[in-house]
């Protein structure tokens, strides 16, 4: 272990992972209920999206119902998610990366990889490098954030999972195989519930299990490609690259807001409520992450669970709130023709095939798309960061009282380095 460090130069792989993204963000105008068990997410028959860690100490997890959260832990606060807001500080904690180097692959809204090699010289070595990554991050966003170190992207993403919260984790290459081996399967980045469960069968449960089998075991179980791919990185070898530069259109691939209704409805017109006030919202986290979108789904959920989707693809993308209603609002009319009195338990509204804006250049064909549109959306979204999106709307969004319906986020779509197999 050198002075000052346990990195060099090889060890260049920052894995900057935020800690509890969400309900940090909400607690930052909340200080009253830091040290408190947060859930942000949909209050009723919502979901929990993040949870601080007073909560997750009681049990809370993501992604279940925010009801059933609040039995694992009734004194937990419930707050409504901002997607502004995360958008806001996700773009902020990009602007502080590229402060330590140009070399960042963003995986999520809240996770990217920062190869520092060429920091190295003027700032230090990694370690303390990414000591300065998280106390820039605390100073300007007041986030905290862990960090894994590593020469590799594999390595360094678990490294974050040890390092959490508001840590640091070095694994230098020569350790890096213990440090792999060490893991459960199920903890391997890239390894999903799936694979994990074929392994526990083969009695494999660990990295150490995994590095015990011929390549061929492994191939025969997992498929040629997921069991070559297990076996190399088992022995250290791990041919997953960062990509920098690949970022933002490749982070968010889609987005989607949805709402579980408090009752199941089968009413057209509220249901075209529902359906316009999910557009707008989605139209305006496409335009606060400067997006557009090519494709426009939409997800219904019956009383019965079942599950039906359609999409479209537009002739050009679209971040104006009118297109992306008048898409969803088409494809849920032609959902609803073969049973429209089905009561609808879920319905959602979905972006995919995201691009940014520097590479989306609006075609500004006369008369083919109305330019106010697109104003209006700007207004509203300048209104909203002045006085609150709840006081901002479509006018045929005031009237009726909304159905108690909570947005749940799914997050949509995730880095390269998030499927899982
Ligand atoms: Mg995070």
């Amino acid at each position: 272990m050198g002075e000052g460090g346990r990195t060099t130069r090889e060890c260049r792989l920052l894995h900057v992972d935020m800690d509890c993204f969400y309900a940090s963000v909400m607690l930052r105008d909340h200080p009253d209920l830091v040290g408190a068990p947060v859930i942000v997410g949909g209050a009723d028959r919502g979901v929990v999206l993040s949870a601080n860690y007073p909560a997750r100490a009681a049990g809370v997890r993501s992604g279940v119902p925010t009801r059933q959260a609040l039995r694992v832990c009734p004194d937990a606060v419930v707050l409504a998610p901002d997607f502004t807001a995360f958008s806001e500080v996700s773009r902020a904690v990009l602007a502080i990366f590229e402060e330590f180097t140009p070399q960042i692959q963003v995986l999520s809204l809240d996770e990217a990889y920062l190869d520092v090699a060429g920091a190295v010289r003027l700032l230090g070595p990694p370690d303390r490098i990414a000591e300065q990554v998280r106390a820039r991050v605390w100073d300007d966003q007041g986030i905290r954030c862990s960090v894994g170190v590593a020469a590799t992207p594999t390595v360094a993403k678990m490294a974050t999972n040890r390092a959490k919260p508001d840590g640091v984790c070095v694994v230098p290459p020569a350790e890096a195989v213990a440090f792999l081996r060490g893991h459960r399967v199920e903890q391997v980045y890239g390894v999903g519930p799936r694979t994990a469960a074929v392994l526990h069968r083969l009695e494999l449960h660990t990295v150490a299990d995994v590095a015990a089998v011929p390549p061929e075991v492994l191939e025969a179980a997992l498929g040629r490609h997921t069991g070559r791919w297990l076996w190399q990185l088992a022995h250290g070898r791990d041919h997953r690259a960062v990509e920098p530069g690949r970022s933002q259109q490749r982070a968010e691939r889609s987005m989607s807001n949805e709402s579980t209704f408090a009752a199941d409805t089968a009413d057209a017109a509220e249901l075209a409520r529902h359906l316009l006030r999910l557009s707008t919202k989605l139209a305006g986290r496409l335009r606060g992450a400067g997006m557009a979108a090519r494709t426009i789904g939409v997800r219904v959920r019956y009383h019965d669970f079942a599950t039906l989707e359609r999409s479209r693809t537009l002739r050009e993308p679209t971040d104006v709130t009118h297109e992306v209603f008048a898409a969803a609002r088409g494809l849920l009319a032609a959902l609803r023709t073969a049973d429209p009195t089905r009561p609808v338990r879920l319905l959602g509204v979905r972006a995919t095939g995201l691009v940014t804006h520097d590479r989306w250049q609006p075609q500004l064909v006369l008369g083919e798309r109305a330019e106010g549109w697109a104003d209006l959306d700007r207004a509203i979204d300048r209104a909203a960061a002045r006085f609150g999106g709840s006081m901002v709307r479509p006018a045929t969004l005031v009237r009726p009282p909304e159905a108690g319906a909570a947005t749940s986020e799914d997050g949509g779509g995730g880095g390269p380095g998030r499927s899982t197999v």
